[in-house]
């Protein structure tokens, strides 16, 4: 089986939000009368993105948050609710590509797990490098179908001037590189899976599913789904290809299982 060489974790930082964001979970989010009076739980909603070498090209998934953040998502109003403030100076995604020693423009393939702005929000810096844009057709037709100059956490100046090539279904990119298909979060959702020759299967979620609390099982819903049935759906399809892999599953914003993992510059995967 054809695989990846090197997978390389990029360590974003954190947006700072209310769980029940991300997780609607009694006890958890979700209060018991008990602990009315408790505050929420505000949590580190770590962003990453994720570098693969293979023989035939280099892949970066997912861009996360943009520096600008707090002015660029003003028209949103989602600065307020998703600050983008625990992040330090080497956790930007320009740092981090450059304290690999690898420029936008060695980058072939850009792929965007979907167009939410904390995981498109740097395709500026691949604007003219050649790399080639892909998302899924479905969320291509969403984020560009409806009015007005944002919808939820979908802005269109994060990616309306770019050209994208889009992928259906689940698709092989390069050798050990596919998408998978996994609507519910956002109509065109997609999670990475890569095989690598020492490690074995990775499947990286993005935010098909948030969270190991999210996994379950039971699989446990966010606030923000856009097709809930859908959504569960892609959740059980890759519990059985992480089953049938042995994969390890890289939940989207999972702040402990990010902490947890060898991260770049010190560590990657092989
Ligand atoms: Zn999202």
């Amino acid at each position: 089986m054809a695989t990846a060489n090197k997978l390389h974790v990029l360590d974003c930082g954190a947006m700072s939000c209310d769980l029940t964001w991300l997780l609607l979970k009694p006890g958890r989010s979700i209060r018991p009368r008990a602990d009315k009076d408790r505050p929420v739980e505000w949590y580190p909603c770590t962003t990453h993105a994720v570098l693969v070498e293979t023989d035939d090209g280099v892949l970066l998934w997912d861009t996360s948050c943009p520096r600008d953040w707090e002015t660029r998502w003003e028209p949103t109003g989602l600065q307020e609710f998703f600050p983008y403030d625990q992040v330090t100076e080497e956790q930007y995604l320009d740092a981090r590509l450059s304290q690999l020693g690898v420029s936008p423009d060695q980058i072939d393939y850009l792929v965007l797990s979907h167009l939410h702005f904390d995981h498109a929000g740097n395709i500026d810096m691949f604007a003219r490098t050649g790399a080639k844009l892909i998302v899924n057709d479905k969320e291509k037709d969403w984020a560009f179908g409806y009015d007005g100059a944002f919808n939820g956490a979908h802005l269109k100046v994060d990616y309306e001037k770019y050209a994208f090539e889009t992928v259906s279904g689940d698709t092989a990119i390069l050798p050990g590189v596919t998408v998978l298909e996994a609507p519910g979060h956002t109509p065109g959702t997609m999670s990475l899976r890569v095989d690598l020759p020492d490690t074995g299967t990775m499947i990286f979620t993005s935010d098909a599913i948030y969270m190991g609390d999210s996994y379950g099982p039971p699989a446990v819903p966010a606030a923000i789904v856009n097709d809930l049935s859908a959504w569960y759906r892609s959740v059980e399809k890759i519990r059985g290809i992480a089953e049938e892999t042995n994969a390890t599953v890289v939940f989207g914003h999972d702040a402990a299982q990010l902490r947890s993992m060898r991260t770049s510059p010190t560590g990657y995967y092989a």
